[in-house]
């Protein structure tokens, strides 16, 4: 794979129209065909996986485990059993607060979170904090939202059971540097959570040269379906987990006296699982292995840097981005993020507006809100010239 050729992987997504500017991908990335083919196909065979033994439903397995292994190998984990399937990032980090931490968690313990969080990334601790009587604690972000590595080493006492850190902010699109954040909880001996739903778009992690304790994320922010995502654990901290949710296919042994249950991932997932979604976020990968990534993010953070550049010539205008990011974090002075969104929606642009499930960053960057448009591989030129003319005209109207 030799650089980016934007046309073609533009052409795989049939959702983009030419009077329809996407520039929502960090809500959710939109699809490929073989992604959409690929699912449907699942619906069209018959069975399920891990408990029928005819044909198809034997060829299901085989491609849902072959999703796991590919995963695993995204990842660069060391095994595919180290690959749990959740609906998503939320479920992930909840599956690790109430089948990891919670087990062990005392009162009076600590869980510490950076601030610049999503509430996926800050409120399951808040529930089983509450629950046990533990408290978390706050790792502080500067002005422009970026954390203060400075007081990480005194914020991680003898008390902190675990470190709770973006790969890359929803919002600026901050990119903590996990590989010293983890050298330094680990010397003291923290695990860390890494929440990798918008990072894995950017750059898969290495978990094993991170040293990764979790890393979760999320198959549609990837191009992938909704309801398919992932939690990667440890050999160490795999081995800790108990069951959260009990049901079928998750057991060994079970009786009116208990049960045991399976060694994981197997373990961790009970019920019938989310076949289709599974296989076709695989045929998602296998699309995606043809395609250079980093060149692709280039490709992405130059479009989002030609944005900013163009609406930085209208007066009031305030960026929050960080990094050189695919996404753009902005506002102008004096007029309503939502104001805004109206506008840019009725010209069929589509980009969010709100506190991105960020309200802490928000507080910490002094704003209610914010804009955001955030680009991906398959947007192009004529896309960010659509939407700068948009925002200019909005602009002009707002201002009056
Ligand atoms: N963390 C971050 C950084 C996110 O951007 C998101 C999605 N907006 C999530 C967690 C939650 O992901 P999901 O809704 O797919 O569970």
């Amino acid at each position: 794979m030799n650089g980016f050729d934007a046309v073609a992987f533009r052409r795989q997504f049939p959702a983009l129209t030419e009077d329809n500017i996407y520039l929502d991908s960090a809500a959710t990335a939109l699809k490929p065909q073989v992604m959409i083919d690929a699912s449907s196909d699942c619906y069209r065979a018959a069975g399920t996986v891990h408990r029928s033994q005819h044909s198809q439903a034997r060829k299901l397995t085989a491609a849902y485990e072959h999703t796991r292994q590919q995963v695993a190998e995204l990842l660069n984990a060391q095994s595919a059993a180290q690959i749990v399937w959740t609906r998503g990032t939320t479920e992930s980090i909840n599956l690790v607060a109430h089948s990891w931490l919670s087990p062990q968690l005392q009162a009076g313990d600590e869980i510490l979170v950076c601030e610049m969080e999503h509430h996926a990334n800050l409120i399951p601790w808040l529930m089983i904090a509450a629950e046990k009587g533990a408290r978390v604690v706050k790792w502080p972000v500067t002005a422009e939202g970026l954390p203060r590595n400075d007081l990480l080493p005194s914020l991680l006492s003898g008390k902190t059971r675990l470190l709770a850190v973006t790969q890359m902010s929803n919002v600026t699109g901050a990119l903590p540097v996990l590989s010293e954040i983890i050298a330094t909880a680990h010397a003291a001996g923290v695990k860390v959570l890494v929440d990798g739903a918008q990072g894995i778009v950017h750059q898969p992690a290495d978990v094993t040269a991170l040293k990764a304790d979790f890393y979760a994320f999320s198959g549609h922010k990837l191009y992938g379906p909704t309801g398919v995502g992932v939690l990667y654990a440890s050999a160490e901290c795999l081995a800790e987990m108990k069951p959260w949710i009990g049901g079928g296919k998750m057991v060994d042994q079970v009786s009116f006296d208990g049960f045991t249950a399976m060694a994981p991932p197997h373990g961790l997932e009970a019920g019938t699982p989310n076949i289709a979604g599974v296989c076709a976020f695989g045929a998602t990968l296998d699309f995606l292995s043809t395609v250079d990534h980093r060149a692709a993010a280039r490709w992405s953070e130059s479009l989002a840097t030609d944005a900013e550049q163009q609406l930085a010539q209208l007066p009031g205008f305030r960026s929050f981005r960080q990094h050189n990011a695919p996404l753009l974090a902005f506002s102008f002075d004096g007029i309503h993020p939502s104001d805004m969104v109206t506008l840019l929606a009725e010209q069929k642009i589509a980009i969010r507006a709100g506190q991105h499930c960020a309200q802490p960053l928000m507080k910490a960057l002094a704003i209610q809100g914010c804009l955001r448009a955030s680009f991906a591989p398959y947007n192009n030129r004529q896309d960010v010239d659509a939407f700068v003319r948009a925002v200019r005209m909005a602009h002009d109207l707002l201002s009056e």
